[in-house]
């Protein structure tokens, strides 16, 4: 028996997953374990060869079953897998820095390792839920957690780009000055620029710019009462789904940006689909749908032939990262055959 596995490395927690040759998942839920990143590379690096041996057991299968290795981390990090010189706030250890993490793993392992940045893994997760493995299709994946992640998949091939950031969907700029009811808001990305995608759709732009843009025009909101921006950020999603007035009309402004990016998306590479994923939309399916409902009334008209471009909602967030880790190398194993 042949299986392929996925690494997920975050800086907290690390995650795997096996695929076999008939793209059959042999691990149904997480299998998931505190991360050593902070311990530096060889001692997370032994924590995955570990970690291997333990999925497989949880499978039925034998650790010498494993023929190809998928491996996705935060980064930032090349397109082939060395982590910047600069440090990254996932892998913090000195030793971590310009590390090769690919052939430090290959060489551990003594098999075939394929890097992806996590983004670029979650997209493919998602393209593959919808299109399989092997179909020739283009999606466009937007991931809404912290940040905002994601990935761009063209004819079936994740789009790494010549240094590795492709597909750094959160970055790119939009025309936010048309969404309305946000007039005067200045929504500032932590990449310095001024309106990009990330500032108004994830996380951390409830916190930094939605949240108190809202509760500067709406004094003795419960949010603002518990003075704490950081904790009231995080309790904006089950607000909104509950019809907290305030809190869906931030869900509004998300959905009105994304809305914005999908038109981007759509004339740039007329894809087969686009899916929302992360935490954001980790909700109830009414929620999904109206969410879904208000993105596509933010996007402009489009042509006869693009207007029913699907959105779908990738499912399986917590699983994202190490399922299209492994898709890739399985795809690349095969192609190695
Ligand atoms: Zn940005």
């Amino acid at each position: 028996m042949h299986v392929v596995a996925g690494v997920d490395l975050g800086g907290t927690a690390i995650n795997y997953t096996l695929i076999d040759e008939e793209e059959h998942f042999l691990i149904e839920g997480l299998c998931e374990h505190p991360a050593l990143s902070k311990q530096g590379p060889a001692i997370c690096l032994q924590q995955i060869e570990d970690g291997l041996a333990v999925a497989a057991a949880t499978a039925g299968v034998s650790l010498a079953d494993i023929v190809a290795v998928g491996l996705d981390t935060p980064g930032p990090a090349s397109a082939a897998g060395v982590l910047s010189a600069r440090g990254s706030t996932n892998f913090v250890h000195p030793d971590w820095a310009g590390f090769d993490m690919r052939s430090g793993l290959e060489k551990k392992l003594g098999r075939p390792v394929n890097y992806l940045n996590d983004g670029n893994a979650g997209a493919l997760w998602g393209h593959f839920t919808i299109f399989g493995a092997t179909r020739v299709a283009t999606s466009i994946s937007a991931i809404i957690g912290t940040g905002l992640g994601g990935g761009v998949i063209v004819d079936g091939n994740v789009v790494k780009g010549r240094s590795g950031f492709g597909g750094e969907l959160g970055h790119v700029l939009l025309p936010y000055r048309s969404i309305a009811g946000i007039e005067g808001l200045n929504p500032v990305c932590n990449c310095g620029r001024t309106g990009d995608l990330e500032s108004l759709c994830s996380l951390t732009a409830i916190e930094k710019s939605l949240l108190p843009y809202f509760l500067g025009r709406n004094p003795g909101h419960q949010l603002g009462q518990l003075g704490d921006l950081h904790k009231a950020a995080k309790l904006v999603r089950g607000l909104a789904e509950d019809g907290e007035p305030l809190s869906r009309e931030i869900f509004r402004v998300q959905a009105h940006a994304l809305g914005l990016f999908f038109d981007e998306m759509v004339n740039t590479f007329d894809p087969d689909a686009l899916i929302i994923g992360g935490g954001a939309l980790e909700t109830g399916e009414d929620f999904q749908r109206w969410f879904i409902q208000e993105t596509r009334k933010a996007m402009p008209v489009q042509r006869l032939e693009q207007a029913d471009i699907p959105i779908y909602v990738m499912p399986n967030g917590d699983t994202a990262g190490s399922r299209g880790a492994a898709i890739e190398a399985l795809k690349l194993y095969r192609r190695a055959l």
